[in-house]
């Protein structure tokens, strides 16, 4: 049995020295607690040792989590590939949306937060890797997508997400989380109107340290905290 408690508050202590360590502030890093294929009941034990934020990435697995667990005592941010036809839902369900990575979709959540008087929070998902096959919109079309998005006037652009190519081999991912770093900068040296990148979503459970030191503020862990998943 994965000892939840144990594993979440070892991570926060971690970010904490690993802050200190580099000359951050810890507060200024938030553990989003990673809960995709994790039942209702692992999750709850985490919750009891003081998990703030859950992250999931599938609309019909969340929801259906969220209305049993609800919303009261945590927030939940939703960190997988969005659909447009699902962004009702994510609308509806979440305090952040960490993948937001065409006009298309920022349009329809704009849309729908609209629909229920809500300003939707969200982050752009970049696609750091360059490869074709991952989700984020290219670095290159990023300045321009933050502009577009800026003038939606039910979304509240926060920041970007995101990952690197590696899994837990944290010096390879590390030019990838500076890089992600520098797109933040090079965005708000723009000065968009209405644009102030504050949140950097990047590092999970094999590489967390090194994206703290490259300047993230949301690390994305769930495997160090729930154990395997199914
Ligand atoms: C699953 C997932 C995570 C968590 O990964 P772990 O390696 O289990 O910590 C983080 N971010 C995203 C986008 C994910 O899909």
């Amino acid at each position: 049995m994965t000892n939840v408690k144990e594993n979440y508050l070892e991570i926060k202590n971690e970010i904490k020295t690993i802050a200190k360590n580099c000359g951050r502030d810890p507060h200024d890093i938030l553990l989003v607690a990673v809960s995709k294929k994790h039942t209702c009941e692992i999750i709850n034990k985490g919750i009891e040792a003081g998990i703030e934020i859950l992250g999931e990435n599938y609309i019909q697995e969340a929801t259906d989590k969220i209305e049993l667990i609800g919303n009261k005592t945590v927030s939940w941010h939703f960190i997988g590939h969005l659909q447009s036809n699902k962004a009702k839902y994510a609308v509806k369900y979440f305090d952040l949306i960490h993948s937001v990575d065409t006009i298309k979709l920022a349009r329809e959540i704009n849309k729908q937060a609209k629909k229920i008087n809500k300003i939707q929070n969200i982050l752009m998902q970049i696609n750091i890797s360059g490869e074709e096959s991952k989700s984020g919109a290219d670095e290159k079309d990023a300045i321009i997508l933050a502009e577009q998005i800026s003038r939606l006037p039910n979304i509240n652009l926060q920041g970007l997400m995101g990952m690197p190519p590696f899994y837990n081999d944290p010096e390879k991912a590390r030019p990838y989380f500076s890089a992600l770093f520098n797109i933040k900068e090079a965005i708000n040296n723009e000065h968009i109107q209405g644009v102030n990148l504050l949140h950097l979503s990047m590092g999970m459970s094999g590489d967390f340290q090194a994206a703290i030191e490259e300047g993230s503020t949301m690390v994305r862990v769930g495997t160090a905290i729930f154990g395997p998943r199914q």
